[in-house]
């Protein structure tokens, strides 16, 4: 029997759109004589929507965003397999219980644990991480808490909330200046491809790098600016995680910030990167001390600097890495000999895999 495969994707962030074109390259990707694939769209204003079987590859990605149609908003019981569910009964609409869900959501609601408890209060199988892996990794403060506590070497930090710099901004100045190096990274603590992130000089700058990381949370860090090489690995596995080969960002501008990521095409990539086998040794080493200190399952991709004298930092891990066939996590695997569509089949196994584990 074909395993019965929905595809979740869309979401209320700010990333519907890259998670629209993921959704469109899995659907071509994948091997129709194994799964029965469903797409299960989550529009911008955050109304589920399960759709018809998928006969074949998604062409255009209008196609994925149907209206109500085709399903049942908002009904989360459409989700649970075939004997559980009230849709059993309801063959006019084409609902049936899904085996195994691959969540293609990155940003808050999508990677940061939420989607994830709601699969596991279904008891659904699910590509990637669990709730715990999800929400530490979406929090860059808990997750540096853990790296240091797993003796992964990182640039120092100061964080705070909102609360504390109103009450305390001299004081957090001061605590800042005196125990951080110029430049400083200022960033919020629950965002990712960049938003929110500023590079600050001097004084000034830093209290508006502050101020514009306060509207997007209410807890921002503070980091110390580094002059390093910037190199990322894929993770893939369970219990026995495996390393890709390594990438190299080369951003052509002071930083890789959203427009270098999203826009204007300005960022060169080395896949794989030039490394000695003694970096690419502590490179894995160090994914994977990440990979296990945040309890991660399926995929990560870990983000590091390498200064000159090849010392190695963990900037953070990604639990919901793009995902589309020019991102670095699939492009990585290609490179060590992985394809996409094998890439793909792998992570469904492991959520199959990590379910049964539970259980
Ligand atoms: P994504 O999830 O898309 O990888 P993000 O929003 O989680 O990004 P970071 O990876 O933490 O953000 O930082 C974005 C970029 O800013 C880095 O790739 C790097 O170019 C630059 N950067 C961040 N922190 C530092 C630092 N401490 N020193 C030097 N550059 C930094
Ligand atoms: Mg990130
Ligand atoms: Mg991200
Ligand atoms: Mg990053």
């Amino acid at each position: 029997m074909k395993l019965k495969l929905g595809l979740l994707y869309g979401g209320k962030s700010a990333e519907h759109e890259v998670s629209l074109l993921t959704a469109r390259a899995v659907s071509q990707a994948i091997d129709f004589d194994k799964y029965e694939v469903y797409p299960v769209f989550i529009s911008k204003e955050g109304e589920w929507r399960k759709g018809q079987k998928l006969l074949g590859p998604v062409e255009t990605v209008e196609t994925l965003q149907f209206g109500d149609d085709t399903g049942k908003a908002n009904d989360i019981t459409s989700f649970l397999p075939a004997e559980n569910s009230a849709q059993e009964l309801d063959a006019s609409t084409g609902n049936e219980g899904l085996d195994v869900i691959f969540p293609l959501l990155h940003g808050p609601n999508g990677e940061d644990g939420t989607v994830q408890g709601l699969l596991e209060v279904l008891n659904l199988p699910y590509v990637g991480n669990g709730v715990l892996a999800s929400a530490a990794g979406m929090d860059k403060v808990v997750m540096k808490q853990l790296f240091a506590q797993a003796g992964l070497k990182q640039v120092p930090f100061v964080h705070f909330i909102r609360k504390e710099w109103k009450n305390n901004q001299a004081l957090l100045l001061e605590k800042i200046e005196s125990s951080l190096k110029w430049p400083l990274f200022v960033k919020p603590a629950n965002l990712g491809s960049s938003v929110g992130i500023t590079k600050a000089n001097n004084r000034e700058e830093l209290i508006k790098a502050i101020d514009l990381a306060f509207k997007y949370d209410r807890k921002i860090l503070v980091e110390q600016g580094i002059v390093a090489r910037e190199i990322e690995m894929s993770v893939l596995g369970n219990d026995t995680p495996r390393c890709s080969v390594a990438g190299e960002v080369l951003p052509t501008k002071d930083f890789y910030d959203y427009s270098a990521k999203y826009i204007d095409g300005t960022t060169n990539y080395a896949i794989p990167a030039k490394v000695s086998d003694r970096l690419q040794k502590s490179l894995e080493d160090a994914a994977i001390r990440a990979f296990k200190v945040l309890d991660c399952s399926g995929l990560v991709r870990a983000d590091f600097f390498v200064t000159d004298t090849e010392e190695v930092l963990i900037n953070e891990v990604n639990t919901m890495p793009g995902f589309t066939p020019i991102s670095m996590y699939p492009k990585l695997w290609m490179a060590s000999g992985l394809s996409y569509s094998d890439l793909i089949e792998e992570l469904i196994s492991l959520a199959i895999e990590r379910y049964e584990e539970k259980q």
